[in-house]
């Protein structure tokens, strides 16, 4: 009831898009008469959960944060919210974020930004990014309005905006959660996952997300592992890389010294430091910006004005101008933006000179990765090139913004888990993050690494 009565005082942070408190208080209550009962407890037993809007949520308007999507209320529930409601856990309602998770300050939302609950102490109160695309879900943990939330990150919509806003979050190997019932952005890339207060909370409900579906061609098939239980901070034995090509130019003095911070901290939990190469990093942002734009133009396709949201039917209109108004006016600029650069990226003339080209610097970059593990078992990295920056700072230059990705792309074009957790603050008060990356199915790796540095 505290974190209900939080939420709706709290709208000028405009985290939450629909407020739920009768499905977060339905999961209380269940898990009071349980307690009650002597039962045994459910991992998540009445914990209230904060959703992205990306995934359905049965009989609950779920928009991805566009226009299009106006009046959609999905008959049918997530695996990754089924999964967390079979837990015991509530929803506290569903977070704002990027429009159909394209962005990386939240401003791309239909519904407005998302405001970090974060100042600059050094003067300036202007308001800040909560980072995105899952903006909504950053802001509502960082300000306290629900234990976790849920997040999406295709090329480091969780890890970047945990990092921006103090919280930990962590993307898990491709195929770990399941896609079904989450609205696409980029097939390939997708995944869920947890954003919360410390790793442990991560670990938990990565376990309850997790698991194999057969309604997702991708999900893969394999045992869910008890992460929490397996939770240690001793390294002792354990070769963390420095990639050496993530020193990019330009980045600032603070963010080093944070990197610095982080290596000697992974020490200090006995882990070894060993500097390693990954040759290709500087094509993953363009590979991405090509590949993912390209999956979602094929995504995006079936919102029509036939099957879902929102209609416009111009009087007198033929299907062409239905097509035509409903996609025009529902869609935001940034969205319309991806799905031209997909469309062209993907076209019979350039097929080969961009989506193909991209396709295989993404299989080196994976190979890069490959070669690393020779060498070590983690990765160790900055989450981002900055603190938060100001909302509108780079809203009109999508290269700007574009380059926020950058050490959080490679990883997912490589569909390793990857996780970043808070590493200390900037000269302006700000939260930085340090990012772990781990071998394809070692989420216990880069969790235990997570907790050596909290
Ligand atoms: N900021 C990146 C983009 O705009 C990543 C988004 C995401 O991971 N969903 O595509």
């Amino acid at each position: 009831e505290g974190f209900i009565a939080n939420v709706s005082k709290a709208k000028a942070l405009n985290a939450f898009l629909v407020e739920t408190p009768d499905h977060a208080l339905a999961a209380a209550d269940a898990a009071d008469a349980a307690r009650a009962a002597g039962e045994t407890l459910k991992p998540l037993a009445g914990v209230p959960i904060g959703m992205k809007d990306l995934f359905c949520t049965k009989g609950v308007p779920t928009t991805a944060a566009s226009l299009i999507l106006e009046g959609f209320v999905p008959p049918y529930e997530s695996t990754v919210s089924a999964n967390l409601w079979d837990a015991g856990a509530g929803m506290l309602g569903k977070l704002n974020m990027d429009q159909f998770a394209m962005g990386s300050s939240n401003e791309t939302s239909a519904f407005g930004n998302v405001i970090s609950p974060w100042r600059r102490s050094d003067g300036g109160n202007a308001p800040l990014a909560p980072g995105g695309s899952s903006g909504g879900s950053s802001t509502a943990v960082a300000a306290r309005l629900c234990p976790a939330a849920t997040g999406t990150d295709t090329g480091g919509s969780i890890r970047q905006p945990a990092a921006f806003t103090g919280i930990s979050g962590i993307k898990p190997t491709y195929g770990r959660c399941s896609r079904w019932g989450t609205i696409a952005f980029a097939s390939s890339l997708d995944q869920a996952g947890p954003m919360a207060r410390d790793v442990r909370d991560c670990a938990i409900l990565l376990e309850a997300m997790s698991g194999f579906d057969a309604k997702d061609a991708t999900s893969l098939d394999l045992p869910v592992p008890a992460w929490e239980a397996g939770l240690s901070g001793d390294l002792n034995g354990k070769r963390i890389g420095i990639p050496k090509e993530y020193r990019v130019d330009n980045m600032p003095a603070e963010i080093d010294a944070l990197w610095q911070q982080g290596i000697d901290w992974l020490k200090d939990a006995g882990a070894e430091i060993v500097e390693v190469s990954l040759p290709h990093t500087k094509y993953a942002l363009p590979a991405y910006y090509i590949i993912a734009p390209a999956e979602a133009s094929s995504n995006l396709a079936r919102y029509d004005g036939v099957r879902y949201g929102l209609r416009d039917l111009p009087e007198g209109a033929g299907l062409q101008d239905m097509y035509a108004a409903t996609r025009a006016d529902g869609f935001g600029d940034e969205v319309k933006r991806r799905i031209m650069i997909g469309t062209y990226v993907l076209s019979a003339g350039f097929y080969d000179a961009y989506f193909t080209q991209a396709s295989k610097v993404r299989t080196l970059i994976a190979r890069d990765f490959e070669q690393a593990w020779a060498k070590c078992d983690l990765l160790l990295t900055p989450t981002a090139p900055s603190s938060a920056f100001a909302l509108g700072e780079k809203s009109a230059d999508p290269i700007a913004m574009y380059l926020n990705d950058v050490f959080t792309v490679p990883s997912s074009l490589a569909g390793l888990p990857a996780m970043s957790v808070p590493g200390g603050l900037d000269g302006a008060g700000l939260p930085l993050g340090l990012q772990i990356i781990g071998k394809p199915l070692d989420e216990q790796g880069v969790l235990n690494a997570g907790l050596a540095l909290e």
